[in-house]
């Protein structure tokens, strides 16, 4: 049986970023690592993909992470979403017509814009933005795992993340009482970030996305498949394993001790430590299994057992022809969010609850993203629409194929009809290729039993000091999966690597920052 110090499960922005992490701690020594991925290709939730000339990509935006792209040593040309980069069109059913709202980047241009909009809420929005700052000052004194003095020195100066960590983004957003309500519809754009609505969503996440996003976003040239590409060479140059298409079945625990996986082919491989970045349900429930999980930590694996999972989507993408300006219609920006507005998000949710999706002329929300405009290529433009549930697409597919595309073409003709109607008048007509992924896709494609796309749900009682910890009660297994974003598992790559070494990168700070606090 081979042996090695580190073995990774799962080749995604999260292991690549966990083996990067340990390869650059370890020149010299203990630097054998393998990661073990079930795919081809690297990359997991981060992916590129070409189809009959158009280029799409799973992942839309980013925010500054310059540190981190240092920290890993990716080198690849962003481009800035630089006049706005977000759009929020509240559309009304009833008139056929939408307002649109574009988010500048830049905070200090934000925050006018929002006094703009609603000027007698002045001080309320002077006072929001107050609010995250010192909220993110304060993020820097939270540790992975704080002893009784970091818990003190947490009390004495985090009172606002302590204030929030059991709070919603909408119950944060409530505390400002804005009085004209656009102003809630417009931050309530941060919530789409998260893809949860704000009325479920931790306010703690969203109200970090929204800080770490004002300053402007980003795409790199290429594709977001440049990040995984590049991270997978340095790690080989680095003396790194990285075995594609193996899918590990088991995680095998002696003595409650995580000692070794074991492929779907048998092969087993040993490690001292062992980092898993499949799917939490997946990772805790079927490679370890609830009985070795109970047996070294009962409410570890009630938990886990419990834990809410975030929703599957439908993502729609289209290459569309080149005759169709897209960049008149104001596309070249990073986000674009067409929504009834008020509640609708929640009101999408409260329908997956029963396992329904909503698909209704009068009720709708979802995200829009042009890539092409700013990083080059033929037309494209993809609509998400979150959330929704697996149940019944893994069956279905299986069972009849013909239903199974009826289904979701009939999911997207109502999706592609709502964004012709409201956002890009003569879409349809222009339309030269379609791609629908459904919950089935992403199930398969993450190796999900959910299809979810962000990991743990991002509820309050999922996050921050409530997450199910990334040190398990398996002795030498780590799990360092963030809810949402290619920034937090860069972050949590890096976090996990800290633990394990004893503080070795960013001496148990659970934020990674060049100006580290110690
Ligand atoms: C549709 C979509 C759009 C997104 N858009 C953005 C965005 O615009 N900006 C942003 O910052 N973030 C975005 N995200 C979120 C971001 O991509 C993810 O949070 C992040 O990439 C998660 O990385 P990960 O490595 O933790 O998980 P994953 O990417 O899921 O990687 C896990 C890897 O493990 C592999 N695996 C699973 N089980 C096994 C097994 N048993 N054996 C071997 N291998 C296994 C999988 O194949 C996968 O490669 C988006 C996510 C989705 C799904």
């Amino acid at each position: 049986m081979k042996e090695y110090d580190l073995i990774i499960i799962g080749g995604g922005i999260t292991g690549l970023s966990t083996a990067i992490a340990w390869l650059k701690t370890h020149p010299k020594e203990n630097n054998r690592v393998l990661i073990v991925e079930q795919h081809s290709i690297v990359g997991g939730c981060v992916t590129t993909f070409a189809r009959e000339g158009y280029r799409f990509d799973t992942a839309q935006i980013i925010p500054d992470i310059s540190e981190l792209l240092d920290f890993f040593g990716i080198e690849t040309v962003l481009k800035k979403f630089d006049d706005y980069y977000a759009r929020i069109y509240i559309a009304d059913p009833v008139k056929k017509n939408a307002t649109i709202f574009s988010v500048p980047s830049l905070k200090a241009r934000f925050i006018k814009y929002l006094k703009q909009l609603s000027p007698d809420d002045s001080r309320n929005i002077d006072q929001f933005f107050k609010f995250l700052e010192e909220m993110h000052h304060e993020l820097h004194y939270l540790k992975t795992e704080p002893n009784f003095l970091n818990i003190l020195n947490i009390l004495i100066h985090c009172p606002k993340i302590i204030r929030l960590r059991k709070k919603t983004y909408d119950q944060f957003l409530r505390r400002f009482n804005f009085k004209n309500k656009i102003l809630y519809e417009v931050l309530d754009l941060f919530s789409s970030f998260s893809g949860l609505s704000a009325e479920r969503c931790s306010a703690l996440l969203t109200a970090s996305a929204l800080n770490t996003t004002l300053e402007g976003s980003y795409r790199p040239v290429n594709g977001f498949i440049q990040f995984p590409q590049i991270m997978r060479k340095k790690i080989e140059s680095m003396g790194g394993e990285i075995r594609t298409q193996a899918m590990v079945k088991k995680i095998i625990i002696e003595n409650n001790t995580a000692t070794a996986i074991e492929l779907s082919d048998g092969t087993r491989y040993h490690a001292r430590y062992i980092v898993t970045t499949a799917d939490t349900k997946v990772s805790l429930l079927r490679l370890v299994g609830i009985e070795n999980l109970k047996a070294a930590d009962k409410h570890y694996a009630q938990k886990a057992d419990r834990v809410a999972m975030s929703p599957s989507s439908f993502f729609i993408h289209l290459g569309i022809d080149e005759a169709l300006d897209l960049k008149k219609l104001g596309f070249d920006c990073g986000y674009n969010v067409l929504t009834t507005g008020g509640d609708t998000f929640e009101k999408m949710y409260r329908a997956f609850d029963k396992d329904e999706l909503l698909l209704s002329d009068s009720l709708f929300h979802c995200g829009v993203v042009c890539p092409s405009l700013k990083t080059g290529g033929k037309p494209v433009i993809s609509i998400h629409v979150v959330p929704a549930s697996v149940n019944g697409w893994i069956d279905l597919r299986e069972r009849d194929r013909e239903q199974y595309h009826k289904k979701k073409q009939n999911i997207a003709d109502h999706y592609i009809r709502l964004v012709e109607q409201y956002m890009i008048p003569g879409l349809q007509q222009n339309i030269r290729f379609i791609d629908i992924n459904t919950p089935a896709t992403f199930a398969r494609f993450l190796n999900s039993p959910t299809g979810s796309n962000f990991d743990m749900m991002p509820v309050p009682s999922n996050f921050g000091m409530y997450r199910l910890k990334m040190r398990t009660p398996i002795k030498n297994l780590f799990l360092p999966k963030f809810s949402n974003g290619i920034w937090p598992s860069m972050q949590a790559g890096i976090q996990v690597v800290d633990m394990i070494t004893g503080g070795a990168i960013m001496s148990g700070n659970s934020r990674y920052s060049v100006q580290k606090k110690s």
